[in-house]
C-alpha cells in the first residue's frame, strides 16, 4: 500500500537521487516545498532550468561559468581565469568545483586550476576520457609559462590512482615541476571537508611527485 500520491512519490525519488540526500530528507523538503506558499517551488525550479541553459565549463580550467550571449561565438572564460593578478606559472588540478572553492577559501594560491570533474574509477566505470585529463595535458603542451602543476587531490585510492596516471603522462609532455599536496589529508578525506588551516598547510607544504 502506497500511502503518499504519485506525483509525491516521483518527486522524492528525485531529490533522493542526489548524493548526500536519502529518502527521509527528500521526503522532508517535498513536504516542506508543498507547505510553502511563497512560490518558493516556482523559484527552485526556475533557477534549475536556468543552469542548464546558462551555465557551461570554462574553455581554460573547466570550472563552471556562466555563458552569456556574446560568448556563443568565443571561448568562455570564468572569473579566475580572466583576472589578470592571478600567477600564469603554476596550474592547481582539483576533482570538482567545491574543491576549487575550498582552495581559494585559504587565500594561500593565487595561481591557476585545472577541474576534472571526477576522478578515474573502474568501479563506476569512469575512465580518463571521463574527465577533463585530456584538456590538461593539451594545455600544458601549449603553454611555456607553467612551472609547476600541483596535483591537489583527496586522500583515497581512486584520487591517488588518477593522481598516478596524471603523473605518468604529465612527465612525456610536461617539464616543469610536478607537486602533491603535503599529508596533513585524511585518507578517505575530501578536500572540501577540511578546515582552511589543515588545507592551508598541506598546500604550503607540497611535495614533489
Ligand atoms: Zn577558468
Amino acid at each position: 500500500m502506497n500511502l503518499l500520491p504519485q506525483s509525491i512519490q516521483t518527486a522524492i525519488q528525485s531529490l533522493s537521487d542526489l548524493p548526500g540526500i536519502g529518502n527521509r530528507s527528500a521526503e522532508r523538503l517535498i513536504f516542506a516545498l508543498l507547505r510553502n506558499e511563497s512560490g518558493l517551488d516556482q523559484k527552485i525550479s526556475e533557477s534549475l532550468k536556468n543552469l542548464r541553459k546558462n551555465i557551461g565549463e570554462c574553455s581554460l580550467c573547466h570550472h563552471f561559468c556562466e555563458i552569456t550571449n556574446s560568448e556563443e561565438t568565443q571561448a568562455p572564460l570564468c572569473e579566475i581565469c580572466q583576472r589578470p593578478s592571478r600567477d600564469k606559472k603554476s596550474i592547481c588540478v582539483i576533482e570538482t568545483p567545491t574543491d576549487l572553492i575550498a582552495l581559494e577559501r585559504t587565500l594561500e594560491f593565487k595561481g591557476l586550476f585545472h577541474v576534472l570533474h571526477g576522478v578515474i574509477s573502474p568501479l563506476q566505470k569512469v575512465g580518463p576520457e571521463d574527465l577533463r585529463i585530456a584538456h590538461l595535458f593539451k594545455r600544458l603542451q601549449n603553454n611555456t609559462e607553467i612551472e609547476e602543476v600541483i596535483l591537489a587531490m583527496s586522500g583515497n585510492i581512486e584520487s591517488d590512482a588518477t593522481a598516478l596516471y596524471i603523473t605518468e603522462n604529465l612527465h612525456k609532455i610536461f617539464k616543469g615541476k610536478i607537486t602533491r599536496l603535503a599529508r596533513g589529508i585524511p585518507t578517505g578525506g575530501d578536500l572540501d571537508y577540511l578546515d582552511t588551516g589543515t588545507l592551508s598547510r598541506a598546500l604550503l607544504d607540497r611535495r614533489d611527485y
